[in-house]
């Protein structure tokens, strides 16, 4: 759609976590917003439900997708879509088998009941695509299943996110990169990835689920929060703009939505949107946010900071956290006297001390003997478990081969 022309259109409901009332109320959402688009689509198409199941946690934890909601788009389909074939298809976060996911957020037996298939993107066949005007992706390897559909219903969820500040709808397409786009996105510059990608797949619908959002340390951990709120529609931009507001954060602090609006992938500006159902400031609910700065007392810790971005130092202030909560800093500090902690191109090295760690593609080969935690910015359970091999102890979220991996990923 044209959205220099027009406004898009986000619908936003409250049916609660009821079986029945989210029914009736994903129906009425697609009804209006078909009818208001005037769109068709084929009979016999193709559509492919992407639902935000990244890790294998049930979606009453807050992070991934409600499977009745999912189950109420896909009869939607079935039942206006003359002789579609609907599939769902995700790709788990690195190191969690996605069949583990479908099996514990109980996609299993949806499947069973709605006749359809579930697809594994981390192991599909790619095809590899130019990104004409990637800010740092220049081509992209893409699962062929998904460039094979006629259309992409993407399904995210409303929760926070430790690097980013939100995750949202164009944060959830990148569950369709298997593991090395997944990891090359996160390691080359994952706001500017996440909208290179979405000019390459973009949905063609959104809904973020918001019936239990996720808030504090998000995405995986944080707490979960009871909201009963579904938004949709058919701009991925707009639909994450107005659920970033409905979260209490200006869609101008997520790099990711604001370069998405200024690279023209979509509507930033909320009174550009066109709001059906609920106003959005009547369910507005400010989200506790992960941290943004790195304010906590570590001792033992030598920081240098050089001008940091904000993704920088939300995961370096989560890990650090987490790391002093479960006693792992003290062992790291017993062990080797001080932790230097790097992050920013500005950083002076020249400081260091004791264990020297460089975070971020910012420092990547610098003349400073330490270790190099590749990503830009790097993840926060990444730089916790190649600090725990430091100490003797196994990572916890990721294989020792993907730490070994991470560690020489740019030397
Ligand atoms: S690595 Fe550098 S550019 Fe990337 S998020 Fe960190 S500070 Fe910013």
């Amino acid at each position: 759609m044209d959205y220099t022309t027009m406004k898009p259109v986000v619908y936003v409901a409250k049916p609660g976590l009821n079986y029945e009332d989210v029914y009736r109320t994903v129906f009425m959402m697609l009804d209006r917003l078909w009818i208001i688009s005037k769109l068709r689509i084929e009979p016999r198409s193709r559509i492919l439900v992407k639902p935000n199941l990244t890790i294998d946690k049930p979606w009453t934890t807050g992070a991934t997708v409600c499977p009745y909601l999912v189950e109420a788009i896909v009869r939607w389909f079935q039942m206006k879509i003359d002789d579609c074939e609907v599939i769902v298809g995700e790709g788990s976060m690195l190191g969690v088998d996605t069949f583990k996911s479908f099996e514990v957020c109980g996609y299993l037996e949806l499947a069973d009941r709605l006749g359809i298939e579930l697809v594994d993107l981390n192991r599909q066949p790619t095809v590899t695509v130019e990104v004409a005007d990637g800010k740092v992706l220049k081509e992209i390897e893409v699962a062929k299943t998904v460039l094979e559909s006629d259309f992409i219903v993407n399904v995210a969820k409303l929760k926070t996110h430790i690097l980013t500040l939100v995750s949202l709808g164009m944060k959830n397409m990148k569950g369709i990169l298997p593991y090395k786009g997944k990891k090359a996105i996160h390691f080359l510059g994952l706001e500017h990835g996440i909208v290179d990608l979405n000019s390459i797949v973009k949905p063609d619908l959104t809904f973020i689920d918001g019936l239990i959002g996720m808030e504090g340390f998000g995405p995986l951990v944080g707490e979960a929060i009871e909201l009963g709120i579904i938004v949709a529609g058919f701009d991925v931009v707009s639909v994450d703009s107005i659920a970033s507001y409905m979260m209490g954060v200006d869609p101008y602090e997520v790099l990711h939505i604001r370069y998405a609006g200024e690279r023209g992938l979509g509507v930033l500006e909320l009174d550009r949107v066109k709001v059906y159902g609920l106003d959005p400031s009547i369910v507005r609910r400010p989200f506790k946010l992960p941290p943004r700065s790195i304010a906590g007392d570590y001792p033992g810790v030598h920081l240098i900071l050089g001008d940091p971005c904000s993704g920088c130092i939300g995961s370096i202030a989560t890990a650090l956290t987490i790391m002093k909560e479960s006693a792992e800093l003290k062992a790291l500090i017993d062990m080797y006297g001080c932790l230097t902690v790097a992050i920013g191109p500005k950083a002076r090295l020249d400081e260091s001390k004791g264990l020297t760690v460089l975070c971020g593609r910012c420092l990547y080969r610098t003349n400073v003997d330490g270790i190099f935690i590749p990503g830009c910015p790097p993840q926060s359970y990444l730089i916790r478990d190649i600090l725990r091999t430091k100490i003797g102890l196994p990572p916890i979220y990721v294989s020792e081969d993907v730490v070994r991996e991470a560690e020489e990923f740019y030397r």
